[in-house]
């Protein structure tokens, strides 16, 4: 979206408007698959209805079927890979134009999938980007000579795997409002995770360089930008090919003295990752949010052995209460998948009663998707989709009721809010976040009291009282703005 703003391309999120449609896809799992494929075909069909006169697919459905995807949508006119992102613009048929100086940032309103409206506009720029060097760790190489990587099986996607990393220089055009920000720090990852097809989407782990994050968290900041979130598909790796140990950890000092920022966070820690220092760290920066996110994918060690993770449910408990011991009040995600090949009854009771013990406050429960390229393709013993389905929701509820007795202990807390803007479900509140809720995918804080305040400002911090808990949701009261 960057490359494009920076090339002249007006961005509009309602793709009617649009000359040109860009569906950035997903697919990693059945789900994100479909998902991607209707949004393809449903902006194939506004094309065929005349209102835009380019289709372009971007993204990981590129990467693993490439062929496909242009022989069985005529409609599409182009595809980008994720390692080629900088031929966005021939595809779109927008030359780049030769510039200049990086400038700050443009802001996308509403949400989706950047759809472009035509021509340029005069007077717009471009500043000329060079991808980051790309350099591998010994494990990378390791794992595919092994075959980790190999993608031989899936037809058009013989192309080289991705290299691609962006730099501060790029340009962004941000589609998460003018508060939070999202910064990649690392791409790929050389675990060997044997129900997982990104390494084979996103190719080997590699790291932005140091500077380079600092510098664009500091532009992003100077642009407005309050809340940072770091991530990539394993953060807590970050630095090892640059021969840094402790990476994030001195990342993350680094960022939190940027004074105007506010709130910093990273995503998706690997759990044997977790180190003495990197708790160190959260704990002793107030603008690192008290916030873990740690996908576990399962407790019995006997499926994550064959999920080629390792440890289990005692391993994992040991770990949680480090985390818990090191910063007091945190907040932990994970995620966990349900019916991954030969999963019995009695792993799945060993995950239930992990969970149960665990005490999380946010989980996601995925069920085992069956993907052509990853290790676990070929196993025997593959569960049936209502066992599944059924396993899932068992899992769902007991959740629940761990959720609603810990959003009840809330009640009465004050906290620092940022508020986000009225509630998709009625204008008569207002949706936020605290520190322990990550954008877009933890529970919400409804606000139904703007105490003495006439109203609030989307993007602005406040302080709140909480005042009721449901099940995954609060309900908060605001107290006063906050300095
Ligand atoms: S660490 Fe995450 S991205 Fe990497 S292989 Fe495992 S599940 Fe996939």
């Amino acid at each position: 979206m960057g490359l494009l703003d920076r090339a002249g391309a007006r961005l509009t999120a309602k793709p009617e408007d649009a000359e040109i449609l860009v569906v950035n896809t997903c697919s990693f799992i059945d789900t994100a698959k479909q998902e991607s494929v209707d949004t393809i075909l449903e902006m194939a069909r506004l094309k065929t209805a005349g209102s835009a006169k380019k289709l372009i697919v971007a993204g990981c459905l590129v990467e693993r079927y490439r062929d496909e995807i242009k022989k069985n949508i005529p409609e599409v006119d182009a595809v980008v890979g994720t390692g080629e992102l900088e031929s966005i613009l021939e595809a779109a048929g927008i030359a780049p134009m030769a510039v200049a100086a990086p400038s700050p940032f443009n802001i996308l309103s509403g949400n989706g999938h950047a759809k472009i409206r035509s021509g340029r506009e005069s007077g717009a720029g471009t500043h000329k980007t060079l991808p980051e060097a790309a350099s591998f760790r010994a494990e990378g190489d390791h794992g595919e000579k092994q075959g980790r990587f190999s993608r031989e099986e899936w037809q058009g996607a013989g192309h080289l795997l991705p290299t691609y990393l962006y730099n501060e220089d790029t340009p962004r055009f941000l589609s998460t409002g003018r508060t939070s920000a999202y910064i990649k720090i690392a791409e790929g990852c050389d675990h060997p995770c044997s129900f997982c097809i990104i390494p084979n989407l996103r190719g080997k782990f590699r790291s932005r360089r140091f500077e380079s994050v600092v510098a664009e968290a500091q532009r992003l900041v100077a642009g407005g930008v309050q809340e940072i979130t770091l991530i990539g598909q394993d953060t807590t790796c970050y630095g090892e090919d640059l021969g840094f140990k402790d990476g994030l950890a001195t990342l993350l000092d680094a960022l939190a003295g940027i004074e105007e920022l506010r709130w910093l966070r990273f995503l998706y820690a690997y759990p044997n990752r977790i180190t003495g220092r990197l708790l160190e760290t959260i704990a002793k920066h107030d603008k690192i949010c008290k916030y873990l996110d740690v996908p576990l994918q399962h407790a019995s060690p006997e499926v994550l052995k064959r999920m080629k993770r390792g440890a289990g449910a005692e391993i994992f408990l040991k770990t949680l209460e480090k985390v818990r011991s090191a910063v007091p009040g945190i907040a932990l995600r994970t995620s966990f998948i349900v019916g991954f090949p030969g999963e019995s009854a009695n792993d799945f009771e060993i995950l239930e009663q992990f969970i149960g013990e665990a005490k999380f406050d946010w989980l996601g429960v995925f069920n085992y998707s069956d993907e052509e390229g990853s290790g676990a393709f070929s196993l025997d013993e593959k569960l049936q989709k209502r066992t599944i389905e059924a396993r899932k929701r068992r899992l769902m509820k007991l959740q629940q009721s761990i959720s609603k007795r810990a959003k009840q202990q809330w009640v009465g807390r004050e906290v620092t809010l940022l508020a986000e803007g009225e509630s998709e479900e009625t204008p008569m509140l207002w949706e936020g976040r605290t520190q322990f809720h990550a954008p877009e995918i933890d529970g919400k804080v409804y606000i139904n009291d703007f105490g003495s305040l006439e109203t609030l400002r989307a993007g602005s911090f406040y302080r709140a009282a909480i005042t009721e808990a449901h099940e995954y949701d609060v309900v908060a009261r605001i107290v006063s703005d906050s300095l």
